[in-house]
């Protein structure tokens, strides 16, 4: 168990060193903007929907290893998925950081099983949601800013 948690340690630190898709997109057709005033962790996240399908994603920001890596590997993780896919997605990793982990299927969520770690420190999990929560309202449309302090009105939560 420990030599898994030193490899989802370095997988983190490397995506917050070399963050995937950490770039603006010119064309985007649907922006969105989070923060997480707990830690500080802010991004903005943009996206190109064409057909119902993320056909690319890009975020910039600042904040927290967590909340870095996890937006990298966010981006990674749903580039050429449906919208429904992405929620799935979505669903699948916010059970895993802080409801029934053990109904979970790893291997469903691939490489986002390096946060599964996260849950023992609760002021963490909204580092490693803030880019999820994100691409939720940009999906959806909303424009408004969102905040992690929200999310008791979230019913994912
Ligand atoms: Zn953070």
């Amino acid at each position: 168990m420990s030599d898994i948690r030193e490899l989802y340690q370095e997988m983190i630190l490397e995506h917050n060193k070399k963050p995937r898709n950490f770039q603006k997109l010119d064309k985007a057709s649907r922006t969105a903007e989070g923060y997480n005033p707990l830690c500080g962790d802010r991004l903005t996240l943009y996206l190109k929907i064409e057909n119902d399908v993320i056909k690319d994603i890009g975020f910039e920001g600042s904040g927290c290893a967590i909340s870095k890596a996890s937006a990298s590997m966010m981006t990674v993780s749903v580039k050429g998925k449906t919208q429904a896919q992405t929620e799935a997605l979505f669903e699948k990793f916010h059970q895993m950081l802080s409801g029934d982990q053990a109904s979970v299927d790893l291997s469903e969520i691939g490489k986002l099983a390096v946060f599964s770690g996260v849950r023992e420190y609760p002021a963490r999990v909204k580092c490693a949601t803030l880019a999820w929560h994100t691409l939720k309202a940009g999906l959806s449309g909303s424009s408004e800013m969102i905040s992690t302090e929200k999310e008791e009105n979230d019913s994912m939560s």
